[in-house]
């Protein structure tokens, strides 16, 4: 699956007849949630060799009670929310309606792209009805029949560059995991990394599966791809003896920038200090994972009193990601290594992790009960309902049906909740309250 097209429209210009011809038999979930998302339907979709996810937002409309403007905007904001790309759909046939004009210049305003899509085009008997579709704003109309399966080739030519470029992002499963480490200089980068490597090596045998070039090293650990991105330390000893550059929180920032998951380095002879803190709220600024690793753990005194200190730390600096894991190790002995990757890799799994709409929105319905949100202007604030948009790292979008702002408190509330009822430490979570005005 390889990008979502989300199919929106006012009733009747034919979108669930597109979704059906698009989606054959393959129909793969109807969401019975109670509620809101109680008629939408998604499915795999193909045209061709064109495989994608297509949203369908029609029947959406009896779940909202007010206005046909306020009802068809909802329907599609939410398919918006989860699509790479749009097709409106307009009657052909009727021509552009008001409805049309005023849906097309609201869409016009969204981040998504949009194609226009004139159905019921069968035979080119309407395409004269083509040219009042320009004043929309949304550029040429692409004339289909989604009843007689016309012009299917056009709108597979459409679709064509989303996937292309989707596809890098999508396509994770087979792709290693991008892990960066950084730290202060000489918190044991380079002694760590060539650690691991060689480890994998006595593992794997000399060089197999593991590649390096000048700037990456990937290997696979436990079944997972690892590809160590833009390493200080291979770098430095590709350079024969130079001088420690200082890692500054620029060159930090842009490795963080490469990576998934990011191990924080930090040398417990010297302590945690402020600059390992900077470094670790970039990575959650960043929205990446992160795993603690304390290093020459063998030169420690007293090794309870140094972690008990290090999590008060964290936990006080960094409260958006509870339970931050923390390894302690000795890159230079070896000694707690094992239990570096396996923490990696779960952290790349919470990060990648999906939380289903209706499993979302029991546990949302849950947490409005246990705790409602505020009043604002004398009226309670309504929360609607949840999607979560994407993941990488885990974002959802709140939907609010009624104006004021949550306020920051609420919001904390339930991301701490999110984290603690769905078992995600350590990713940052994020959470945008939307108003359906
Ligand atoms: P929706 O409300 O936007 O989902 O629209 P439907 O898919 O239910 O279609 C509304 C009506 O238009 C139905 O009677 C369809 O049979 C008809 N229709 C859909 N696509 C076409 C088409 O390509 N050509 C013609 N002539 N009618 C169509
Ligand atoms: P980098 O600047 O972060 O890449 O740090 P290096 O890997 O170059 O290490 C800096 C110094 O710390 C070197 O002298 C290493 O030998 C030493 N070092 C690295 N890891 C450990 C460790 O686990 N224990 C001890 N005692 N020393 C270490």
């Amino acid at each position: 699956m390889s990008f979502t097209v989300a199919i929106i429209g006012r009733p009747n210009v034919g979108k669930s007849t597109l979704f059906n011809r698009l989606v054959g038999k393959r129909l793969a979930l109807v969401d019975d949630t109670p509620g809101v998302t109680r008629d939408r339907r998604e499915g795999d979709a193909r045209i061709g060799s064109l495989k994608f996810k297509v949203i369908d937002t029609a029947g959406l409309e009896e779940a909202f009670d007010d206005s046909l403007e306020g009802r068809m905007r909802r329907q599609t904001e939410m398919a918006l929310e989860e699509a790479d790309v749009a097709l409106m759909l307009f009657d052909a046939r009727a021509g552009i309606t008001p409805l049309d004009s005023h849906f097309a210049n609201w869409l016009r305003k969204s981040d998504v792209p949009v194609i226009l899509v004139a159905n019921k085009c069968e035979g080119k008997q309407a395409e004269s009805e083509l040219f009042p579709a320009y004043k929309l704003g949304l550029g040429d109309p692409l004339p289909l029949s989604a009843e007689h399966g016309d012009g299917m080739g056009e709108l597979f030519d459409a679709l064509l560059p989303y996937e292309r470029e989707i596809e890098p992002e999508i396509a994770a499963k087979d792709r290693p995991l991008a892990l960066a480490i950084v730290g202060r200089p000489n918190a044991g980068k380079s002694t760590l990394v060539n650690k691991i490597i060689g480890e994998e090596r006595l593992l794997t045998g000399p060089e197999a599966g593991v590649t390096r070039d000048a700037i990456s090293v990937e290997w696979e650990f436990d079944g997972q791809k690892i590809k160590l991105v833009d390493t200080a330390g291979i770098r430095r000893r590709a350079r024969v003896q130079q001088k420690l550059e200082k890692l500054s929180v620029a060159d930090s920032l842009r490795v963080i920038k490469m990576a998934e998951v990011v191990v924080l380095v930090v040398d417990a002879d010297v302590s945690f200090e402020k600059q390992d803190l900077t470094i670790a709220a970039h990575v959650i600024e960043e929205g990446r994972g992160l795993v603690v690793a304390v290093n020459k753990w063998d030169v420690v005194k007293d090794r309870q009193a140094m972690l008990k200190q290090i999590r008060e730390k964290l936990e006080i600096s960094l409260p958006q990601v509870r339970g931050v894991p923390v390894v302690t190790l000795s890159a230079l002995t070896g000694r707690g290594l094992e239990k570096l990757l396996p923490q990696v890799i779960e952290v790349y799994r919470l990060w990648n992790k999906r939380i289903s709409t209706s499993q979302l929105n029991r546990w949302l319905e849950h947490m409005l009960e246990k705790h409602p949100p505020p009043m604002a202007k004398g009226r309670r604030l309504k929360i609607r309902y949840m999607t979560q948009v994407k993941s990488r790292p885990p974002t959802f979008s709140l939907f609010m049906s009624s104006r004021g702002e949550l306020p920051e408190s609420y919001i904390r509330y339930l991301i701490n909740g999110l984290r603690e009822d769905f078992n995600m430490p350590a990713v940052p979570i994020r959470i945008s309250p939307r108003t359906g005005k």
